[in-house]
This record gives C-alpha cells, structure tokens and sequence, in this order.
C-alpha cells in the first residue's frame, strides 16, 4: 500500500502522512501491531499526539479515536485522499498487461462501470459530468491525449470529480503503427495526463477495439490492463436516444462495462439517454464504480478468496470493418 504512494506522492508528504495516516489504515485493515510486523514507535507516537489535540484518545487503542471527530475526520479525508490516488494506479498485478470485457465480481455483486471515450470535448463532456454529478455517479473517461490537450481544463475537472481518467491513444487513428509509434500514442498520453491532472493511468482502451495494429500490444507489453467492454451503446452509429438505453440496459450484468462516447461527433443522444441508463440500473440495484473500483473489489476478493477469477476475453477479432469508437 504504502510503496505505491511513495512513487506517485512527493517524499515530504509520505514522510509527514505516513506515520499518521498509516497507522489510521492499518488500524482499519490490520491489528494495530500488524503493519511492517512491528509496534508503533515511540516518534510515532509523538507525532500523532503532535496532531491530536484531545488529550482523551488513547493513540494505542484505535477505537477511542472514533470517539474524537476532529481527529477521525481528518483521517478520513486523508484516506479519501489516499484512497482516490491508489484506486487509480497502479492496477492490480493479475489485470496488467490483461485483456477483459468484464470483471465479474466473487459474489456476483451487482456493480457496473460507465465508460466514455473519445473526449474531453468541451460541451459534451462537461453536460456528462454534470449529469454524473447530479446522480452520484462515478464514470471513467478514456481520453484522447490530443483532446486533453485542447482541453486540459475539462481533463482537470473529470478527476476533481472523483472519476477516473484513462489512456485511448494520443491520435485516434486506426492505422498500422511502428513499434516507436505505437509507443508514442501511448506513453505521451499518460504522459499529459499525469502532467494535467497528477493522476498515473495503466488503464487502456484501444481505438475501435483494435488490439492488432500496434497500440494495443505495446500497452499489453507495458503492463497496461486493456479494457473491453460488455455493454455497447453503438452510441458513434447516432442512434436515437431510447436505443442507446435500450442498448445499455439489456446488455448489462454484475461486473459490467458499457460502452459510450462524450468524444468524436455529435454526442446529444448520448447526453440525453445518459440519466435513463442510470435510472434504470439503479431500479435495477445495481451500484456504479469506476474501471479502477471494479479492479480494486476484485482484487479484494481474490485476496480473500483466491480462487476468484476475472473473466478474460481472448485478444479478439479484429473487426473486418473499422468501427468508430
Ligand atoms: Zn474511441
């Protein structure tokens, strides 16, 4: 836990996060003593009683600490904090460099992931956002780095937002690439991200579905987890609005993905079906994550119980006819 924040938090912040917030986490998940396999040191101590001005919690007994809310409170949003920059990278081992379309969950938990590609464009995007906003919905947007370096701002507010940002090439194109040229569509893209919005991706989602003309094997390579999808809007076919729903809603299951595009054209079907398909899958109980949430509660059940597995799709078929997506 703590090695993937050293890489992506500067050494100031670890050292002054660390022994407080370290501590809070693995009194959650672990006994108190369990972290590292030793006792808290003495200059933890110090340091937490520094930033713990009620003099009634007792540090050795985590338990009390609820009974501070000033305290608590701050540990919470530091876990929130903390939470939002690890459920985003990096992803877990047994999804790098994997393709899937799903992720289906050890309990077959109905949760269910919304995807938009193409973006960030400035309208489309932003009435996304907004209708995500109003419903308490977290998405994930596999960005076009040219776009976000349009629209670096829109890029900066996906990820103010709590959704997730991920890689779907830096020129769209659906062409043959070199080996330097497929890594450039790919390594500049996280690249800007990282640079616009502080946040690293190993998330991938090819262009068209396409994993045989160069970027997707070179994400694979890279340890990029490549995400497919089981849901498909056909939003780029301009359908009208109640097909996309249609679309959505009957191609949904537990550990799904759908497919859908606040990029690449007129997307106001898109917009207007959006508050449809979570209506319905609400109704329907099921509960929205991001890509990285899904990948992060698999990964707990496989720890809890190994002998869950993901449901990967073989490196398909290329399409015969090059779709827009
Ligand atoms: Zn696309």
């Amino acid at each position: 836990m703590l090695k993937r924040l050293q890489v992506v938090w500067p050494q100031t912040a670890i050292l002054i996060l660390s022994t407080v917030v370290g501590t809070a986490i693995a009194s959650r998940l672990l006994p108190l003593n369990g972290l590292f396999g030793q006792t808290i040191s003495p200059s933890t101590n110090q340091q937490i009683q520094r930033t713990n001005t009620d003099s009634s919690v007792d540090i050795e007994n985590p338990a009390s600490w609820q009974t501070n809310p000033g305290l608590s409170q701050t540990i919470g949003q530091w876990e929130q904090e903390i939470e939002s920059q690890m459920l985003n990278w990096p992803s877990p081992k047994r999804f790098q460099g994997k393709i899937f379309k799903e992720v289906k969950l050890k309990d077959n938990r109905k949760v269910f992931a919304l995807t938009f590609d193409d973006g960030p464009q400035l309208h489309t995007t932003a009435q996304i956002l907004d209708i995500l906003k109003r419903n308490k919905v977290k998405g994930t947007f596999f960005i076009i780095g040219r776009n976000l370096k349009a629209y670096p701002q829109v890029g900066q507010r996906i990820v103010a937002e709590g959704h997730a940002i991920a890689n779907h090439t830096w020129s769209h194109s659906y062409r043959k690439f070199s080996g330097p040229g497929a890594a450039r569509e790919i390594d500049d893209t996280t690249a800007l991200i990282y640079k616009i919005t502080g946040m690293k991706t190993d998330l991938f989602r090819p262009p068209g579905g396409f994993l045989g003309n160069g970027p997707a094997g070179y994400a694979k390579g890279k340890n990029y987890a490549v995400v497919m999808w089981s849901a498909d809007s056909n939003d780029w076919k301009r359908l009208s609005a109640h097909a996309l729903v249609n679309n959505i809603t009957s191609q949904a299951g537990p550990g799904g993905i759908a497919l859908m595009h606040d990029g690449g054209g007129d997307r106001s079907a898109t917009v207007k079906a959006l508050p449809y398909i979570i209506a319905n899958l609400k109704k329907r109980g099921y509960e929205f994550v991001t890509v990285p949430e899904l990948l992060d509660l698999a990964e707990r059940q496989h720890r809890a119980q190994p002998a869950v597995k993901s449901k990967p799709v073989k490196p398909a078929a290329d399409r015969s006819t090059p779709k827009k997506k």
